[in-house]
């Protein structure tokens, strides 16, 4: 059985209600208010990563998915957006 009182030892999924163990990094920014080397990350699970991703995207904030052991250093702006 599992203690009270401990932090789960298996990261989850950042999506609301959802705790399914998580299995990737969104990383994310909002280029408004973040400079293109501050990284967000939400955690999400296999059934949510697109979710994450497509509500990020509609915003037209850059995205970046890579699996749960893998860090981003930044995230650029979006393809096709640039001046
Ligand atoms: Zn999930």
């Amino acid at each position: 059985m599992m203690g009270f009182g401990q932090a789960p030892a298996v990261p989850t999924c950042s999506r609301a209600g959802c705790r399914e163990p998580a299995k990737w990094n969104v990383n994310w920014r909002n280029p408004r208010i973040h400079p293109a080397d501050r990284v967000k990350i939400w955690l999400a699970c296999d059934e949510h990563v697109f979710y994450l991703r497509e509500y990020l995207e509609t915003r037209d904030f850059p995205v970046i998915v890579t699996p749960l052991d893998e860090k981003v250093n930044r995230v650029p702006d979006r393809q096709g957006l640039e001046r």
